[in-house]
């Protein structure tokens, strides 16, 4: 029983550790003090130059949020991606090229699917059947003159006239957008609440604007706490057994990482705002209830 729970906090610290370093560390675990030492270099940049990245309706809903998980046209993931900037350009629009060695993506471009299915150009071919290059062309086809989706979006309006959009903190503010609760994890991309992988026109963004709460920024830091304060909190007492673990189980970890998928996304963080939840209420029972016992 208390290996079972030693060995599930260590996976649990290593799901952690991929969503805070992704691919960084090049497939070779960093030890503790090269995970600290990356923390301490990357996070402040991560925070201070997030990138926001929806695919956003004419009129002006950002009918999807861009996660980890989410696939780009050239068929690599949101993470996969440049996402990290120490300092952020100045040009706009920004561009997040693809960081998969020859691949042509020069930035981040969402493709809408219609179920299952990913949605067919006007020349009847399929996204990966286009190149990802600027202009998308087709590459089975002579007649296509890039790639273009009639596929109406749930919000009524054609793929077509809806537009990938990264912007900046300031930039979603200056819009009234929401823009979450800082995190430490990489490619983070659009999603600021949970349940914001649901499509926008059925999504409950309660996540607000602005800064965390006192409440949540006093509450005391325990292993289920916010991750980016828990982030910053020093290794704990089983960080050393999680490149142990993950280590000899190197290959289920590569697999199980490969075949993540957005719902992956979602049910982590959901659980991470959950245990918060919880946290939160429980905190609030145990000051009330020294004085309801004072009550005669
Ligand atoms: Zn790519
Ligand atoms: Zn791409
Ligand atoms: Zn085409
Ligand atoms: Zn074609
Ligand atoms: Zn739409």
């Amino acid at each position: 029983m208390e290996r079972l729970q030693v060995e599930a906090q260590a996976l649990e610290e290593y799901a952690e550790y991929r969503r805070i370093v992704g691919d960084d560390d090049g497939g070779k675990l960093f030890t503790p003090e090269e995970y600290e030492e990356y923390k301490r270099k990357v996070l402040p940049a991560r925070l201070q130059n997030r990138l926001y990245v929806s695919w956003r309706s004419p009129t002006g809903m950002d009918c999807k949020l861009v996660g980890p998980e989410t696939p780009c046209f050239c068929t690599h993931r949101y993470k996969q991606h440049k996402t990290d900037y120490e300092a952020l350009p100045k040009e706009r629009p920004i561009g997040v090229p693809c960081r998969v060695g020859r691949c042509p993506c020069q930035s981040y471009q969402f493709v809408p699917r219609s179920g299952a299915q990913p949605v067919r150009c006007r020349c009847k071919h399929l996204p990966e059947q286009h190149s990802a290059a600027p202009g998308f062309p087709c590459r089975a086809c002579s007649k296509c003159s890039g790639f273009h989706s009639c596929f109406t979006c749930a919000c009524g309006q054609p793929a077509y006239a809806h537009e990938t959009v990264v912007e900046t903190k300031e930039e979603r503010l200056a819009q009234g957008k929401p823009v979450g609760q800082d995190v430490p994890y990489a490619a983070m991309g659009g999603l600021t609440g949970f349940s914001s992988l649901a499509e926008g026109y059925m999504r409950l963004d309660d996540s607000g604007i602005g800064a965390p709460s006192a409440e949540l920024l006093e509450a005391p830091i325990t292993s289920m706490d916010h991750p980016f304060l828990k982030a910053f909190q020093g290794p704990s007492s089983s960080a050393q057994t999680t490149p142990q673990i993950a280590g000899s189980s190197s290959d289920t970890g590569r697999v199980s990482h490969g075949k993540q998928s957005e719902a992956d996304d979602m049910a982590y963080f959901e659980k991470r705002y959950q245990e918060r939840l919880k946290m939160v209420k429980a905190a609030k029972r145990k000051e009330r209830s020294p004085v309801t016992s004072k009550k005669p």
